[in-house]
């Protein structure tokens, strides 16, 4: 391959394993250089949506995973999604390089440079950004955004699904000062996610120890929510604990040949459930795009990225800007105290869950229209 030829994907997380599949079936054969040494099984759980899932199915995925956790909303805990993806990589011929961490992006008039943290670079004809929160993909582009605590905590665990829970059962429990929502990520297993104000918290999805798991259980007053959710506390075997912030909206994600894809360009609170969701809308939207104004045949022209990197953009940015927005709205509607103020919650959430227009219900149902 022609060095300057090469499509350089920052990040093996979901959005840059789906990218790079979405580019294969085009033609493309990116590689992805992934700051870990080895992926791992942490963190929890991610819900696909059917927008999502539509993604996934024009890369032939939706298959394998609706026939192991049905279909059209699913559970899915993050790591077996990677660890799908990353295998569907390789049974494609695609490269992922492990232990790369991007530090500084250079670009000049014939092409674009990554270079990592070890010392090494490599040069391609773009780049795309697909390195998480935490982007330094981003902050080369457009500096650094100290994110801004928005005063909640989600706490993640997954469990043995209690008896008294259904297959297919999706849990919202509103409490004071709490909410807490669960769902069957395989069989026998099931995710929850407390959403809690709290003090300020990291933003990394980083297990307890088990003390610190310990002492949550006991300080708990999820406990007391009745016999699923007790058993669901006192059986889990993995809790995770990340602060939830929010960052300024762009209204660009591009700078010359490299563009932000997934959370380095959209990052959202996780009320709506659509982080994951609007990252693999992403890559199907970008893809159609290159599709009709490029070929793999042919090289990646500046002119020819700038009109598709434009393009994306303007689908993109206001579907995910107002996304981000009501997530963090939905937040604060769920976590209040007071008496009244929770009897208003529940009236209002109650009237959203029977609206199938209401935000949550558009963008669950929404399959991509612009897909
Ligand atoms: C370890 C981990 C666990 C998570 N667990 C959950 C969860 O339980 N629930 C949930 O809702 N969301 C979770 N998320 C976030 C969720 O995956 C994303 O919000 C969503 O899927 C969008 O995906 P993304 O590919 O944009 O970002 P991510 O899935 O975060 O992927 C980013 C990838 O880029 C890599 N990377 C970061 N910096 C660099 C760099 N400088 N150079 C090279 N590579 C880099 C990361 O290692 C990662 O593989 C988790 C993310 C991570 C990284």
């Amino acid at each position: 391959m022609e060095r300057r030829g090469r499509i350089i994907i920052i990040g093996a997380g979901i959005a840059g394993c789906v990218l790079a599949l979405h580019l294969k079936k085009e033609g493309f054969s990116p590689v992805i250089y992934e700051r870990v040494n080895q992926v791992k099984d942490v963190g929890g759980s991610l819900s696909l949506s059917p927008n999502g899932l539509r993604s996934l199915g024009t890369i032939d995925l939706a298959g394998d995973l609706t026939s192991l956790y049905g279909y059209p909303q699913i559970g899915i805990k993050r790591f077996t999604l990677q660890k799908l993806l990353i295998d569907r990589l390789a049974s494609e011929g695609l490269r992922v390089e492990y232990g790369k961490s991007l530090k500084t992006i250079q670009e000049d008039a014939d092409g674009v440079s990554a270079i990592f943290s070890d010392g090494t670079q490599v040069d391609g004809c773009c780049m795309f950004c697909c390195d998480g929160i935490h982007s330094v993909g981003r902050s080369q582009l457009f500096g650094l955004q100290p994110p801004e605590y928005t005063g909640l905590t989600q706490t993640i665990g997954l469990s043995p699904k209690p008896d008294s829970i259904c297959d297919g059962d999706f849990l919202n429990v509103y409490g004071v000062n709490s909410f807490m929502v669960a769902y069957g990520y395989s069989e026998g297993e099931i995710a929850w996610a407390a959403t809690l104000p709290e003090p300020e918290q990291p933003e990394v999805w980083k297990g307890m120890t088990n003390e610190e798991q310990e002492e949550f259980k006991r300080r708990s007053t999820f406990t007391d929510w009745g016999a699923s959710i007790r058993q669901m506390m006192e059986t889990t075997d993995r809790i995770i604990k990340v602060g939830l912030y929010d960052r300024p909206a762009l209204d660009v994600w591009h700078r010359g040949r490299v563009l932000l894809i997934g959370d380095a360009a959209h990052p959202t609170s996780p009320h709506l459930g659509q982080g994951a969701n609007q990252a693999m809308e992403d890559c199907a939207v970008l893809c159609r795009i290159l599709k009709k104004h490029c070929s793999a045949s042919e090289p990646l022209d500046i002119l020819k990225l700038t009109l598709v990197f434009e393009e994306f953009e303007k689908i993109r940015i206001p579907r995910t800007s107002e996304l981000v927005k009501s997530a963090r709205a939905m937040g604060a509607v769920r976590v209040v105290a007071g008496a009244e103020e929770c009897t208003a919650r529940d009236e209002r959430v109650r009237h959203m869950l029977n609206d199938g227009t209401s935000i949550p219900a558009s963008y669950a149902r929404n399959i991509g229209t612009d897909l």
